[in-house]
């Protein structure tokens, strides 16, 4: 996740070079670099607690987190430094997983974080489902159900209709099994229907379509001999290409393509055609 769509290191690089950053609050003190800037009180480790080694109690953990967000509410950066910490990185981790950052503890951005990724995204513009195609699959699917039926009220073919048909099930946010009925209460609570009169289904069409019938084999003493002669089509003489004689590769010890038809006995040749047969 970014912000505005920038990046983790962008965000990090706004931070890091905006001109009060020298003047961030959990900066070491210039006179004990032991001491933070914005509150001499404090160790400058005091955003990250104490090293992982030591223990540090739950009493203590909030007294010092509650000390160092005071910290962060004067920083000159915050803003900066919270939209870079709270920033998502490829792997979908924060950009800054542990300690203060930005005035927010880490559970309150790893909250945030979750929030963010449960919330359900905005509802879809009503002016996506103000084409004119759409328009037309609506009205058609409203007076009938049978798919061709639609495509024909529609004024379009089977295959765009099914599309645009799939296309407002899936803006209105319902599953892709939904029956038609159900499809057309939606439309009609997001006021697609206006004036529209609904024909409901009759019964006799399943919410889903019967399953494509497979063919069965018809027992052959039940087919009828075909008593007209079965008229096959003309054939067509193709040409035959010839390979061409550069591509009569000449292998070494070998006669070639002319050396070949040079050492035919002429004879042989008239013998084996009609001419020589009558000579
Ligand atoms: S907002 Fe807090 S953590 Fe961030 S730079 Fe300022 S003092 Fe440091």
């Amino acid at each position: 996740m970014t912000v505005a769509g920038k990046s983790t290191e962008q965000l990090r690089r706004e931070w890091a070079i905006h001109p009060y950053f020298k003047y961030r609050g959990c900066a070491p003190d210039p006179d004990d670099p032991l001491r933070m800037a914005g509150d001499p009180s404090l160790h400058v480790g005091a955003h990250h607690g104490p090293d992982a080694f030591l223990p540090e109690g739950q009493v203590e953990r909030r007294a010092r987190e509650a000390r160092a967000v005071e910290v962060c509410l004067n920083c000159p950066v915050m803003v900066q430094c919270d939209a870079y910490a709270s920033s998502v990185r490829p792997d979908g981790r924060l950009a800054e997983p542990e300690g203060v950052w930005g005035g927010r503890r880490a559970l309150e951005r790893h909250k945030a974080l979750i929030r963010a990724r449960h919330a359900t995204p905005a509802a879809p513009n009503d002016r996506v489902f103000h084409t004119v195609q759409k328009q037309a699959v609506l009205r058609a699917l409203a007076s009938c159900w049978d798919p061709f039926e639609v495509a024909a009220a529609a004024g379009m073919d089977v295959r765009t209709a099914n599309w645009q048909r799939s296309s407002l099930v899936r803006l209105l946010g319902l599953p892709k099994d939904v029956s038609r009925m159900r499809a057309l209460a939606a439309a009609r609570e997001r006021g697609l229907l206006e004036g529209v009169d609904l024909v409901p289904d009759d019964g006799s069409v399943p919410a889903i379509p019967p399953p494509t019938p497979t063919k069965v084999p018809v027992p052959a003493d039940t087919v009828e001999e075909v008593s007209e002669p079965v008229v096959l089509p003309e054939v067509i003489a193709l040409p035959v290409r010839r390979p061409r004689r550069s591509r009569v590769r000449v292998m070494p010890g070998q006669l070639s393509f002319d050396d070949a038809l040079a050492f035919v006995p002429v004879q042989s040749l008239l013998s084996s055609s009609p001419l020589g047969a009558a000579a």
